[in-house]
Parts: structure tokens; C-alpha cells; sequence
């Protein structure tokens, strides 16, 4: 296979458009709207190793990896599966700190081993709980706690994420909830995990040119800063950074 990185006639097609030469490492987790491609896959298949408070709260009260609706599974106390949660209930709310595992898969099931009557490993196939405050919370299929017990077991039983997603889907235009983010302040104001990357990146792309004074600072780098025109560091929407040298920066602001 040809290394295109090598390809002579490539390399000098790309210095012609100007183009920076960019490792495949180098492109971010952070494209537009929060996750790449392959993270999106990853939520869809194994889902995403991350903390509670990485998350955001919509005003239906679900909850939001970057701009993807997502649910939550936190590790259980005991022994046993996960507890599959919709939106910050209680129990999401305490474990703010807490490691948790978000996915938009639509299985609840699971195999897991089990030791069967004779002593020897089997797999079986087991359904995750589904969170019963969460259900309440979205009054899903009428769920509320003054229901009988045995009812709000089969609502909870019968529960598919396949109809989660039907009524909540896993992506939105981000505009929408993002303006009430803004004004609620659901999330906290911090830069996201994946910003070191994504703050090169951009520099990269723009060729180490600062969009004011349009110097190059591919000899200072240093010198050349990623501001978040909204104010929001977690907000990595490509339109909404800024490639700025410290002494444009120090001059606008
Ligand atoms: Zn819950
Ligand atoms: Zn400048």
C-alpha cells in the first residue's frame, strides 16, 4: 500500500494547497458537536469509561455526553449488574465524582457466567435493571410511585431502550438544548478531558497563524492561544474556537 505520507507527488500537491501536514494521531476525539466519529461508534457498541460530572443534565431531566443523549450505568455495590439509569435521579446526582459507563446501545441484556447444577461454567443471558426513579422521573408508560408495586415492576421489566430512544433521541441539534444550558448552567464551566488535543489540532489547522494579526507562530508556539468564543470551555464546536496569539488576546480583552 502506498504511504501517502511519503508520496512525493502527494506532498507536493499539499504544499501547493498550503496544507499542513497532519498525523492521523493528531486529529482530535473533538470534531464538531462534541464526539467523533468513532467515539459515537464506541457509545453505540461498548459504550464510554467516563465520570458523572462529565455529564450534562437536560431540562427533561436526561442526561448528556457532549451533545449525545446517552444513559448511564454505574458500578453496582455488590456483586451483580449494572443499574441501567435514564436521567439524573438521586442516584446519579450523589455520585457527581463517580466513574461511570454511558452508552446508546439499545440491549439491556447481557451474558454473564454462571455455575450450573453440575459445578461448571455456563453463559447465560441476563437483562440489566432499569432505574425505577428514572422511570418515575419521565413518567414512562404512566410510572408514578403511587402505582402497585407489581405494576411498576412489569413497567420496569418490560422496559426497552429501543422505545427510549424512539421518544429521546440520542442526537439533537445542538442549538437546541445549548441555549438552555446556557441559561440554566447545568454543567460546570470546565474544559473537557480531550482539550489538550483538540487545542493543538486547531492550531495546527490554522498553520500556526493567529486569525488577528495573522503572523505565523510556528517558531513560538508557544505564544499562540485557543479561546472559546462563547465562553464555554466545553464547547468545542469548531466555529466556536479561536486561534489568538497572546498579545491579540491581551489587546481584545
Ligand atoms: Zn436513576
Ligand atoms: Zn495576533
Amino acid at each position: 500500500m502506498i504511504d501517502f505520507l511519503q508520496d512525493e507527488a502527494w506532498n507536493s500537491l499539499r504544499r501547493q494547497m498550503n496544507a499542513p501536514l497532519v498525523a492521523a494521531d493528531a486529529v482530535p476525539a473533538t470534531v464538531v458537536g462534541g464526539l467523533s466519529l468513532v467515539e459515537l461508534a464506541r457509545l453505540a457498541t461498548d459504550g464510554i469509561d467516563t465520570t458523572v460530572d462529565q455529564l450534562k443534565i437536560a431540562p427533561d431531566q436526561t442526561l448528556f455526553l457532549h451533545d449525545t443523549r446517552v444513559v448511564v450505568e454505574l458500578a453496582p455495590h455488590a456483586d451483580g449488574l449494572p443499574t441501567i439509569h435514564l436521567t439524573a435521579c438521586a442516584t446519579v446526582q450523589a455520585a457527581l465524582q463517580q466513574n461511570c459507563h454511558v452508552s446508546t446501545r439499545t440491549a439491556r441484556h447481557v451474558e454473564v457466567s454462571v455455575v450450573n447444577p453440575d459445578g461448571e461454567w455456563d453463559v447465560a443471558t441476563q437483562q440489566k435493571p432499569v432505574c425505577v426513579d428514572c422511570l418515575r422521573i419521565l413518567n414512562w408508560q404512566g410510572m408514578q410511585s403511587d402505582l402497585p408495586d407489581a405494576l411498576q415492576q412489569h413497567i420496569a421489566e418490560q422496559f426497552d431502550l429501543s422505545d427510549f430512544y424512539q421518544i429521546y433521541p440520542a442526537t439533537l441539534p445542538l442549538t437546541t438544548y445549548q441555549k438552555l444550558w446556557i441559561t440554566t448552567g447545568e454543567r460546570l464551566n470546565t474544559y473537557t478531558p480531550d482539550w489538550p488535543e483538540v487545542a493543538e489540532y486547531v492550531k495546527t489547522y490554522s498553520r500556526w497563524i493567529c486569525t488577528t494579526c495573522q503572523r505565523s507562530f510556528a517558531h513560538h508556539r508557544d505564544q499562540l492561544l485557543v479561546d472559546h468564543l462563547n465562553g464555554l470551555k466545553y464547547d468545542n464546536t469548531i466555529g466556536n474556537l479561536r486561534v489568538c496569539c497572546v498579545s491579540c488576546r491581551a489587546a481584545l480583552s
